[in-house]
């Protein structure tokens, strides 16, 4: 299915860790509609024609026999994505919500030594724990970090730390890029491998509405298009979180995601 090298499309339907409110589990089906929408084409906006044969595979969802169980999701999507690493695929995975990313890195960090996880997010998904729960949307970048799974975690449009979060991120050594020291996209100095983890929510709630945790004062469309596309260093995964199509006013939202799907892609196969 996926052959050396090519971005392999994986949903990851599962939500049952968000803190607040379910949804995202819609997500993979509404962003694959949503890069098919013909309000657009496929092309990125470096040439790529990502719908033409052999751009990108699709490995379909993870399947999930029960939504609730984080346990067994966890597990099928861990060795989902150790499917797409053994036939020599590069993971893109659609959440779900953002607690996806901890056993996508158990795969990817095992792969590839001395990852560097690029981070977009408002919040810094740092907690040691969040409501009783070590495996909530709020925590996978502490489970990531105390398992080694990646060697650099930079993490950019952060907004919403509290002390305990700036604690573990000093624990962790996460390089923290604040909203509030924001001038402007920059260029990622980046040695070795890098997974780029692509919360939704990073966004101004101006420029998206289906997401479960608008925070405002993010950043925009255009800036994180900016960063990923020169983004220099391989990039052998990525996940795309924390759509939640419940809360769309129109399929822009879903619109927002794909056009990140398609930039990603790109800078998959760059
Ligand atoms: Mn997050
Ligand atoms: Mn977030």
């Amino acid at each position: 299915m996926s052959g050396s090298g090519i971005p392999t499309l994986l949903g990851a339907p599962f939500d049952a860790a968000s803190s607040l409110q379910r949804g995202a589990a819609q997500a993979p089906a509404a962003i694959r509609t949503a890069l098919r929408n013909p309000s657009s084409n496929s092309w990125t906006e470096d040439a790529v024609d990502v719908l033409a044969p052999g751009v990108f595979a699709d490995a379909g969802d993870v399947p999930l026999a029960n939504p609730d169980d984080g346990t067994a999701a966890r597990i099928a999507i861990e060795g989902s994505v150790r499917a797409i690493l053994a036939s020599g695929g590069r993971p893109l995975v659609l959440g779900g919500d953002h607690s996806i990313s901890y056993p996508v890195l158990r795969a990817v960090g095992a792969r590839h030594q001395g990852l560097t996880v690029v981070h977009f997010d408002a919040h810094g998904d740092l907690y040691d724990e969040f409501e009783g729960d070590r495996y909530s949307h709020a925590c996978p970048f502490s489970r990531v970090m105390e398992e080694g799974l990646a060697r650099r975690l930079i993490q950019i449009g952060i907004r919403t730390l509290n002390r305990h979060q700036w604690e573990q991120a000093a624990r962790f050594g996460a390089e923290v890029h604040e909203m509030r020291r924001w001038s402007g996209p920059f260029s990622i100095r980046v040695e070795g491998p890098v997974y780029i983890s692509l919360d939704l929510d990073v966004l101004d709630p101006a420029f998206i509405a289906g997401i479960a945790h608008p925070e405002p004062g993010g950043l925009s469309v255009r800036e994180v298009l900016t960063m990923i596309q020169r983004l220099e260093a391989p990039l052998v995964g990525a996940d795309l979180v924390e759509l939640n199509p419940a809360n769309d006013l129109s399929p822009r939202s879903g619109l927002v995601a794909a056009k990140f799907l398609k930039e990603l892609i790109a800078a998959l196969v760059r």
